[in-house]
């Protein structure tokens, strides 16, 4: 980049780097604007984000989630209690250890013995050491969890939304590859030469330039080839003559 220019972009952009355009990691066809992520664009963040909080949706979720892994971890916990291996016995050991830490003050063993209700957190179990009754008729800490769970999520979630009305990712009708040399096939994992530092691969390894609507981004000719039937006609023929010539290498 030209001084003058670099110095103007500076100016405009005082925390943008100078690196190369970013392509997001996930989905390698859009040029990031980092409002959400540095390496991913704002929809595949959104997206993670979507499956990531899918339990914390609406409160009911979150309480179910939030009953369903304490329910699943008193199951894992008793299994591993009856130490048939080394590595139960060894992880029983240090969830006993985790217990008996101080936010808890626990004894693993005389909850699976005696107590039979594990406190939901050690907001829970110090409640519990106040009053022995907390557990499990008065407790209403799951509720509390799934709330807050619930809260911290949605409001994350207003967050990411608000930022996101601001994006400026760029959508490349090209296909973005990590090297400026070589990408691979897809398909049989053949080196690819792609467009010279350009980072974007050549039409003729991309199946959307031949008129094939398949979930493959880069593909060889000779796996190319395999999808010759599905080409539109007036694409067959030209990739016809792409082989012929040897175009592909
Ligand atoms: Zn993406
Ligand atoms: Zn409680
Ligand atoms: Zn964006
Ligand atoms: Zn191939």
């Amino acid at each position: 980049m030209k001084e003058a220019k670099k110095k103007n972009h500076l100016e405009k952009y005082p925390f943008r780097s100078f690196l190369p355009a970013a392509y997001c990691q996930d989905c390698r066809q859009v040029k990031v604007c980092k409002r959400l992520d540095s390496r991913k664009c704002c929809g595949c963040v959104i997206e993670n984000k979507t499956e990531q909080w899918k339990d914390y949706q609406t409160y009911r979720q979150s309480l179910d989630f939030e009953t369903q892994s304490k329910k699943e971890h008193e199951e894992e916990l008793r299994e591993l209690a009856k130490g048939e291996t080394a590595e139960d016995w060894f992880r029983f050991g240090e969830w006993r250890k985790f217990y008996q830490q101080k936010g808890w003050g626990l004894n693993l063993g005389q909850w699976l013995r005696i107590d039979r209700v594990l406190p939901v957190d050690s907001q829970c179990a110090k409640l519990w050491h106040q009053d022995k009754e907390h557990l499990p008729e008065n407790c209403g800490c799951l509720a509390r969890k799934a709330k807050k769970n619930f809260l911290f999520f949605s409001q994350r979630w207003r967050e990411i939304k608000k930022e996101l009305k601001k994006c400026r990712c760029v959508r490349s009708e090209k296909f973005r590859v990590e090297s400026d040399n070589w990408t691979w096939c897809e398909i049989c994992e053949k080196e690819i030469e792609v467009a010279s530092k350009k980072r974007v691969i050549k039409n003729r390894n991309d199946p959307r330039f031949w008129g094939l609507e398949i979930g493959e981004k880069v593909l060889c000719g000779d796996c190319l080839v395999r999808f010759r039937v599905k080409m539109p006609k007036s694409k067959k023929k030209e990739f016809n003559r792409y082989v012929k010539v040897g175009r592909f290498g």
